[in-house]
């Protein structure tokens, strides 16, 4: 569904299983930030269709966080000559757990190409001008996208609507991630794009929602230290 004038939102709405919100950001390049799990894929490629739009103009495929239901779909495009990008760290990590994996269960877990890291500063693609900001925490190599022009913060699993990403899982870390949503918070913000869940939308609804988080992330701690 169209957000803004070059903005397409897919949102994930299924509560029985679990996957990403899609988003395209569309012009003379095309964008697509993360396509989610590729047994699922034909939801987004429904979606596009019925926009009027096609998952084979995708040029370029952006990656928040090396998590399966972000990334997996990449492999769609492999041997295409649509690029996908995520940051280093992300590759790094997925590469290691294959490896673990192998060593363990003695499967190999496909190879996922990546054509280019992203990393902190502007990322010019075509007509679109993003901000990349490095947000880890919740996995290695997260990454936040702020698309300038439209005001729009693509937030992968870093902040969500009234929720925070988790941290227990492997690479993950409190502390990185309550820092990594402050950073965003210097960000003018028209609407909140994040991996799962529903949009913030207006300026004073996102900055709420940061206060709100950090309300949230506090109150955790502060039962925690109670708990010990
Ligand atoms: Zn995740």
């Amino acid at each position: 569904m169209k957000i803004t004038e070059h903005l397409f939102y897919y949102p994930w709405e299924s509560l029985t299983e679990n996957n990403c919100n899609s988003y395209v950001v569309w012009g003379r390049r095309k964008v697509l930030i993360d396509p989610g799990h590729l047994h699922l894929l034909d939801h987004l490629e429904r979606g596009m269709r019925s926009d009027g739009l096609s998952i084979n103009d995708i040029d370029l495929v952006l990656v928040t966080h090396p998590h399966p239901d972000h990334f997996e779909a990449i492999s769609r495009w492999a041997g295409t000559s649509t690029m996908v990008a995520m940051h280093r760290d992300g590759k790094i990590f997925l590469e290691e757990f294959a490896r673990l994996w192998q060593e363990t269960t003695g499967k190999t877990l496909p190879i996922f190409p990546v054509d280019f890291f992203l990393k902190a500063g502007t990322l010019k693609v075509g007509e679109h001008s993003f901000k990349i900001i490095e947000t880890p925490g919740h996995a290695p190599g997260s990454i936040c996208i702020y698309l300038e022009r439209d005001r729009v913060l693509f937030s992968g699993d870093v902040i969500f609507a009234r929720s925070f990403g988790r941290f227990d899982l492997p690479g993950g870390d409190p502390l990185q991630l309550i820092r990594s949503i402050e950073q965003l918070l210097e960000l003018d913000v028209e609407i909140l794009a994040p991996g799962h869940g529903p949009l913030v939308k207006g300026r004073g609804s996102v900055k709420e929602n940061f206060y709100l988080v950090f309300a949230l992330f506090q109150q955790m701690f502060a039962q925690e230290n109670t708990r010990i």
